[in-house]
């Protein structure tokens, strides 16, 4: 048995009977990521020795009677998390050498239930993207063809979960990025409902849509992994004391699922529609009934979202200034013609120059841009009004609905160079996506089947704080269908 292609479920049941060890589950996932991570490249830092030390003290504390879910199970983490005394480098130059000072309240809560880090995974720059392109350290690559994307911005966490580096991965969603990249790697990707998760210690991308999510293999892993991050941080206001428990057993016999047309629309890929089509059918064999539905927001979803989260980012990356953290173009005396970083604002400028990537300048630019005292009202203020419809409407639609049934993205993963000189396609790219973030919904991306060999993601979206009734339909259709069973070859 290869024991890093164990799920949760798996692993701690072999564990709970002492048929194997963390050491031994742990060992197998470092000795995967040194054979096939050359390839993919999804891991940024991977702590050997120190998972080693966790998943003895794992064994131990199972071997004194403890028991736990997580007790003893390897996972990666996003490297916008952070992790006590680990790099933090979130893809960019210029936290390249940052190491977190403290534990994110979610990497605490794992660490209380016994889960051992692995090591940090490659991301677009501060989650900006959606092909894990545009990290500072080089692209990942796609495990199902490695010429391809994993799509992003977690684009490390998928990868390596779908090639069995890790039995688990954690991401971060602002728009999508777990989601999507679920997609593209034939993975379960999950996004709360904003504020089900502390937000403390998540290097800051867009404040009012960010949630640490997960990458699992299963969708009653992404359960698990979600009922020991979840509730109230002090330290994360926008936490909600939320009902448990999360994972709801039976069948979906009776269920309504809504179908909101303007998430079937051209310039979906052939393959993505069929496979959506023949989902539908799976699902009405299990019992499930459909209703056409209409979001007619759903058109200003990216643009609100392109103006909202730059906006948002301009503000977040302010702290990078060459003084609080990381990369600093280091004052030197200036010479007789004047030159040379001799005063503050040059320290500013010239490291914020030097450590950022096109992306995130791109971003601090049009947010600077849309903040604007002359444009505040036109684009910002805007925004956030038809950011309101958006989310009202959304929520009225699931009144009606158990919930929404969409693609995660319009195609398949695509070649790796293909899109990213074009930041507006690239930005595209969020369209089903983008809306539940907008809302703060809870979605999670499943499975769907394939189209000419890569996997294709289908989206579930739910009711404020109902992931329950997401996993309770995404388990369903897992099992009918088994789409989470095919293996990547490399
Ligand atoms: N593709 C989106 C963006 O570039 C998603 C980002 C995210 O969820 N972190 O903003």
């Amino acid at each position: 048995m290869q024991l890093n292609t164990l799920t949760i479920k798996q692993a701690s049941s072999l564990l709970a009977k002492k048929e194997i060890t963390s050491i031994g589950l742990t060992k197998a996932c470092l000795k995967r990521i040194k054979e096939v991570d050359g390839k993919i490249k999804a891991c940024l830092t991977v702590c050997k020795k120190e998972a080693l030390v966790e998943a003895n003290i794992a064994d131990e504390r199972r071997a004194k009677g403890e028991t736990g879910e997580l007790l003893g199970i390897p996972y990666l983490a996003k490297d916008n998390i952070l992790t006590r005394g680990v790099r933090a480098t979130a893809a960019s130059k210029i936290l390249e050498n940052y190491i977190a000072p403290y534990d994110a309240t979610i990497i605490k809560k794992l660490k209380q239930a016994g889960a051992v880090l692995l090591g940090k995974t490659n991301l677009d720059e501060f989650a900006h993207g959606a092909s894990t392109e545009n990290s500072a350290f080089g692209p990942t690559h796609n495990p199902w063809d490695l010429t391809r994307a994993p799509g992003g911005s977690s684009g490390g966490s998928a990868a390596a979960a779908a090639a069995d580096m890790c039995i688990f991965a954690l991401g971060t969603d602002t728009g999508g990025s777990t989601r999507y990249p679920a997609s593209f790697c034939g993975v379960v990707g999950l996004k709360p409902t904003y504020g089900r998760s502390s937000r403390f210690g998540l290097i800051a991308m867009t404040s009012s849509t960010d949630v640490p999510g997960t990458l699992t293999k299963t969708v009653a892993d992404a359960a698990i992994v979600l009922s020991a991050m979840a509730g109230v941080d002090k330290n994360d206001a926008t936490t909600v004391k939320s009902p448990l428990p999360l994972f709801v057993k039976g069948g979906i016999k009776g269920l309504t699922i809504g179908l909101p047309k303007e998430y079937f629309v051209d310039g979906t890929d052939k393959g993505v529609t069929q496979a959506v089509e023949k989902a539908i059918e799976d699902f009405k064999k299990l019992g499930v009934k459909f209703k056409s539905v209409s979001l007619p927001h759903t058109k200003y979803v990216v643009p609100v979202y392109y103006i909202i989260t730059p906006s948002e980012v301009s503000s977040n990356l302010g702290r990078f200034d060459g003084i609080k953290y990381g990369l600093s173009a280091s004052p030197q005396p200036s010479s007789s013609k004047g030159e040379g970083v001799s005063d503050l604002m040059s320290i500013y400028t010239k490291s914020r120059g030097q450590g950022f990537g096109s992306e995130a300048k791109r971003r601090i630019m049009l947010g600077t841009y849309a903040l604007s005292a002359g444009y505040y009202d036109a684009y910002y203020l805007q925004a956030q009004k038809v950011r309101t419809k958006i989310k009202q409407e959304m929520d009225k639609v699931l009144e009606e609905v158990d919930c929404l049934l969409t693609p995660t993205a319009p195609h398949a993963a695509f070649k790796i160079g293909e899109q990213i000189q074009d930041p507006l396609k690239m930005y595209l790219e969020d369209i089903f996506v983008a809306g539940a973030s907008l809302a703060g919904l809870p979605a999670i991306s499943i499975p769907g089947g394939f189209d000419n060999g890569l996997p294709v993601g289908l989206q579930l979206i739910g009711k404020r704080f109902d992931e329950a009734t997401l996993f309770r339909v995404g388990h369903n259709y897992e099992q009918a269908t088994g789409w989470h069973k095919k293996k990547v070859e490399i």
